[in-house]
């Protein structure tokens, strides 16, 4: 987090694939993984997922396909708009080897007025990243798969894709948030991507 080097590939993460030489099989891998995340132009992504009542054995096979798409997609991040569900939970994971974590019903309970810019990247957005200045810290009140509430601080990059990811649970991407200019470059990429060749 220390390492703004670092900062966008992983964010690119939630988006984003670590690029340099991956194995083919890992890239393959990451190809089907997206194939099944919602791309941009669909209206589920504009959308806002609704409150998870129900802590059943449907939500916690959620959860784990989540997990699953976000590792095989090299991602740090997803929330549940972005696999077609219109249901307030996300999951994230920013360390490599770390867990992965499922935050339902996730408020934002208290951001830190200290804010700041950051590239980020998302797999809904395949080849777009943009600046966005958001909190550097935040405190989530959430509950977990097991319908327990948690309480989540974070700060820096955990703090950012958390936020992203909530982002996408009222139907808000990274355009929406992006400076203008940015913005429009990144339409112009998708609509260029989304022609026919
Ligand atoms: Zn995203």
């Amino acid at each position: 987090m220390a390492d703004a080097q670092h900062t966008d590939p992983e964010l690119e993460a939630d988006d984003g694939p670590q690029e340099p030489e991956l194995d083919p099989e890992v890239l393959e891998r990451r190809r089907r993984a997206l194939e099944q995340v919602v791309q941009f132009g669909d209206p589920v992504l504009k959308s806002k997922a609704m409150i998870v009542t129900e802590f059943d054995d449907a939500l916690r096979a959620e959860v784990a396909r989540m997990g699953e798409l976000m590792h095989d997609s090299l991602g740090i991040g997803l929330a549940a708009n972005q696999v077609g569900r219109l249901r307030r939970l996300l999951v994230y994971r920013v360390s490599e080897d770390g867990p992965v974590q499922a935050l339902v019903n996730p408020e934002i309970e208290w951001a830190s007025k200290d804010k700041e810019w950051s590239l980020e990247g998302c797999l809904s957005l395949p080849g777009v990243h943009v600046d966005v200045e958001r909190p550097i810290h935040v405190r989530v009140r959430a509950q977990d798969a097991g319908g327990d509430g948690v309480l989540v601080e974070a700060s820096g990059l955990e703090a950012r894709v958390i936020q992203h990811e909530m982002d996408h649970l009222d139907g808000v991407l990274i355009l929406d948030r992006a400076p203008r200019d940015q913005r429009r470059e990144a339409m112009r990429a998708l609509r260029e991507r989304d022609a026919p060749a």
